[in-house]
């Protein structure tokens, strides 16, 4: 379909779980918009993740409310699972969606309200746009990366399975959930694993017969509004794979994986690890250990019968690459010829051209309304909250994005008297022709 010359009152760009949310939301608020997506509905989750991913939270949590996943409630949905849900639910919802078209460009109006929007099927008008392009837009792999062309490197984003790996050992960048997960993959099947831990968080993946969604739901923590100063860095280890369980990083040493320090840097065939293991691995351990304190402590308050779990507490021993961390590791000796950098991604706005970016390139806004008036941001982590970048809680960053929507359309369609009486006198025939085209 020729998009040249729409125009439309809200424009989403993007068709992952933010966009169908935001077409959600619009559609109630009564809203006229199109959504523009340049692959297929919630790509992301098919092509953009590992082969065996599932995801992190059960299904009874990571879903929007008006749809449950066709699964156990307390099974982990894999990643086609997950596509197939958003695409049921855009049909649900009869959202709007127009597959296969990539916007390029969007410009502030110099003669009129709205947006100019080129797309690859033609330029449209717009007078709102919300970008809703993922959080998770350019894989980065850091300055430091050697350049030895002998050495297979990949970030975690083209990761699919183990045995697209050429043979010989691998060191993995990163230990939030892609990495350690990708780095128990790897070790599963029989490879020799380096993983490179940094600074953590690793809730329990249950606790007293309640996963840690639900630890972090009823304790508020989903909600908690501004990330500690400080915690940038701080990635979250968590599992959903085989059926859910705890990341415990002693255990995976004991079962065969070394662990190293922070990624320094590379100096020929030699890299050069940061002597934060045993750091990291105790701040880690504490947040596991506070996550059940609160945890005991809400059942006692709020008298639930929920079972004791006194071996949730034990720790495993210390493995030798933990009490003597390697400072450095020869690559060729030990037989490493590749490297998985799970070091996390960038944004990548370079086809909205407005003013709602600080010098940086970072979207300034507030809730997701963009400093530039009409432009509106979903699906970013701290978007409002913690959960903002999760599935369920894009869901309630793309209400209160479209009831502002709503109410900046009812101040633009206010009349005043005048207005009003001459509308009521107005023939017909000269009234002026509806200009918004739906889809
Ligand atoms: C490995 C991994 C595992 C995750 N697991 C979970 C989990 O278990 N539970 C959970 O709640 N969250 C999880 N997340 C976080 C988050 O839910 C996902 O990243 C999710 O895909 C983000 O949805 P989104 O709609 O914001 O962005 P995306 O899914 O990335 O969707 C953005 C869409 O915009 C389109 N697009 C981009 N630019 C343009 C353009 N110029 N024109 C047209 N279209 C464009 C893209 O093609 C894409 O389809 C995970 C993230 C990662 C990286």
């Amino acid at each position: 379909m020729s998009l040249d010359n729409i125009e439309i009152d809200t424009l989403v760009v993007g068709a992952g779980q933010a966009g169908v949310a935001m077409s959600e939301h619009l559609s109630e608020q009564g809203v006229p918009h199109l959504v523009l997506e340049r692959n297929r509905i919630a790509e992301a989750w098919r092509t953009g993740r590992w082969d065996s991913l599932v995801a992190n939270g059960p299904a009874w949590h990571d879903r929007f409310p008006g749809l449950q996943f066709d699964i156990d409630p307390d099974g982990f949905a894999g990643k086609e699972q997950v596509a197939a849900y958003f695409e049921a639910y855009a049909k649900k919802i009869n959202a709007p969606i127009h597959t296969g078209v990539t916007v390029k460009r969007v410009t502030r109006n110099a003669d009129c309200p709205g947006f100019t929007v080129e797309t690859s099927e033609g330029t449209l008008r717009a007078q709102r746009v919300v970008a809703a392009t993922g959080p998770f837009q350019k894989p980065v792999i850091p300055a430091i990366a050697p350049k030895d062309e002998r050495l297979y490197q990949i970030h975690s984003a083209q990761y699919f399975n183990p045995q697209q790996l050429p043979e010989g050992a691998v060191l993995v960048v990163g230990a939030g959930s892609s990495g350690v997960q990708i780095a128990e993959e790897l070790l599963r099947a029989g490879k020799q694993v380096y993983l490179s831990v940094g600074p953590h968080d690793r809730p329990p993946r249950a606790y007293r017969n309640r996963d840690f969604c639900w630890w972090l739901g009823v304790l508020g923590l989903w909600d908690t509004e501004t990330m500690q100063a400080g915690r940038e860095h701080v990635t979250i280890a968590v599992s959903g794979a085989r059926g859910g369980h705890t990341v415990d990083f002693r255990r995976l040493a004991q079962a065969g994986m070394t662990l190293v320090g922070l990624t320094e840097s590379f100096n020929e065939n030699t890299v050069v690890f940061k002597q934060d293991l045993v750091e990291n691995l105790a701040n880690g351990d504490e947040n596991y250990l506070s996550l059940l304190d609160a945890a005991d402590a809400y059942i006692e308050r709020n008298g639930l019968d929920l079972p004791l779990e006194p071996s949730a507490r034990e720790r495993v021993a210390d493995s030798p690459c933990i009490s003597q961390p390697l400072r450095e590791l020869n690559l060729a000796e030990a037989g490493v010829n590749s490297i998985i950098w799970a070091t996390g991604y960038a944004v990548d706005y370079n086809w909205l051209q407005v003013d709602a970016f600080d010098a940086k390139g970072k979207p300034q806004h507030q809730r997701g309304v963009g400093k530039e008036p009409g432009i509106y941001f979903v699906g970013l982590p701290w978007l409002s909250r913690r959960g903002s970048a999760f599935i369920w809680g894009v869901w309630h960053d793309a209400r209160h994005v479209a009831c502002h929507i709503a109410t900046q359309r009812g101040y633009q369609h206010y009349e005043d008297a005048g207005q009003r009486r001459a509308a009521s006198v107005r023939p017909l025939a000269s009234a002026p022709a509806a200009k918004v085209a739906t889809a």
